[in-house]
């Protein structure tokens, strides 16, 4: 058994990254800048700083530091959860009965139960550096505004959570959880902001929506003293933070010399996905690997493989920079189902640029295909994964029958990017079969086409 290669491979505490990569630094074509709404000029740091805490800004707008040293105090915070293990699926090889190699890096044993913790850690941290007493955010599924809550506790913020009404309603346990670690929760649509009463008065029974809660807590964070936003996804400084998971990966695995031939990952908003693929696309951009990268997204909410590529709102009131992305429109309303942390109508605008230059390869997958993945994983790996995770498992399971097919010997890692424990009610549809796959037709996407802005950057 002596080359045989563990079935958990860890880092030791020495062997942890000391920094992040940006891999925007390594790119030769460049993401766009983003831009002001009003002006259609770049955004500059002075535009942000009523909104983000400056430590982000500046690491959102750097685009040539290819190594961000991680501060001492958030290694810190990362040594209470991590390294997370790289995982060799030989059961799930077995099952399958693949030449493939499969491996996963599991980034759900936090009590957030996902990889958001990763960047939630350091927003707290630059915030407490700028003298700051409180934060606010918004939350959809609940996994952001769980991760921000164990944050804000570790470094002693004040946090305001705007949680999509629905969803607090739906999700009891999650709420409960997020007040356990002090936060303030707030279902939106509320009367606590302009934006929240003006929706409150057209249509006082919603269940509201990210784009609301959005909107809310950014009102909330300009209008208080002391007080700015934080966002889990889609920004390229959330990226950053989260390129631990590729950093970990590529050194656990180069530990024993093993090279993905194959990098796939669930894509919502992008930094799962961004932060598992830099390192690997690095070494593909400077011409010494020619790995794959898939991003696997819910064919009911399609920005790469149906989506434009334009400059676009982050939110649906329409109050945030214009990205260049692969979107939707601001203006899509994905269908409510329970593909929770992947119904976004955007794409980080460095993954987006990726899929426009033909370096990262996108396809979507319909629901009920993506459980029956779920199931199979779970049922010979021993963890229960996260719906959106569940995405990318898919895709590993039809690349690894490509080579039972093909007798290729391909080495395939993926992302688990979470746990499923808080994923039951969609667990259980799925087993008694109410679960439905929704995808838009091509005129209910020409509804979202229509909101994005009629600008000469976009001819
Ligand atoms: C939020 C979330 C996602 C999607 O967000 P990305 O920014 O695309 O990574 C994926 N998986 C889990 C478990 C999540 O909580």
């Amino acid at each position: 058994m002596a080359n045989k290669i563990p079935t958990r491979i860890y880092l030791s505490e020495d062997e942890m990254p000391k920094s992040w990569y940006n891999l925007r630094a390594d790119m030769k074509n460049k993401p766009d800048p983003m831009l002001h709404p009003g002006t259609l000029q770049p955004v500059t740091a002075e535009d942000l700083a009523p909104v983000f805490c400056k430590g982000v800004i500046e690491q959102e707008l750097d685009e040539t530091t290819r190594f961000v040293p991680i501060p001492e105090e958030i290694q810190d915070f990362y040594r209470a959860y991590r390294p997370s293990a790289v995982i060799r699926a030989y059961y799930l090889e077995r099952m399958l009965d693949t030449p493939a190699e499969i491996y996963y890096k599991f980034e759900g044993t936090n009590t957030s139960g996902s990889h958001k913790l990763n960047s939630a850690g350091p927003q707290a941290f630059y915030a407490k550096k700028d003298g700051l007493t409180s934060l606010t955010t918004e939350t959809g599924a609940g996994q952001w505004g769980t991760a921000m809550s164990m944050a804000c506790a570790f470094y002693g913020l004040d946090l305001t959570v705007y949680m999509v009404k629905i969803s607090s309603e739906q999700k009891p346990y999650r709420k409960t959880l997020m007040e356990a670690y002090g936060a303030n929760l707030i279902p939106s649509p509320s009367n606590t902001t302009e934006s929240g009463k003006k929706i409150l008065e057209k249509d006082p029974n919603t269940g509201g929506s990210l784009g609301c809660a959005i909107s809310e807590a950014i009102e909330k964070a300009v209008k208080t003293d002391k007080c700015r936003y934080v966002l889990g996804s889609v920004l390229n400084h959330v990226l950053l933070h989260q390129t631990i998971i590729g950093l970990e990966a590529k050194a656990a695995l180069d530990k024993f010399n093993v090279k993905p031939d194959i990098i796939i990952g669930c894509a919502g908003g992008g930094s799962n996905l961004g932060g598992l693929i830099a390192p690997f696309m690095g070494d593909k951009i400077a011409g010494k690997s020619n790995a794959r990268f898939i991003a696997v997204e819910p064919a009911s909410c399609p920005s790469f493989t149906r989506g434009r590529y334009a400059y676009d709102f982050g939110d649906t009131a329409q109050t945030t920079p214009l990205i260049r992305m692969q979107t939707l429109g601001s203006g899509f309303m994905p269908s409510a189902n329970h593909a929770g942390g992947l119904r976004y109508h955007g794409m980080n605008s460095t993954l987006s640029k990726l899929f426009h230059d033909g370096l990262l390869e996108a396809r979507s997958e319909v629901q009920t295909d993506v459980f029956d993945a779920a199931l199979k994983f779970m049922k010979v790996e021993g963890i229960l994964p996260a719906p959106e995770s569940s995405h990318a498992i898919k895709a590993a399971i039809d690349e690894a029958l490509e080579c039972k097919k093909t007798g290729e010997k391909k080495v395939i890692l993926f992302g688990l990017s979470g746990t499923g424990f808080f994923d039951m009610t969609a667990y259980q549809s799925y087993n008694n079969k109410t679960m439905e796959d929704r995808v838009p037709s091509d005129a209910e996407l020409e509804k979202g086409f229509a909101t994005i802005l009629d600008i000469p950057q976009n001819k």
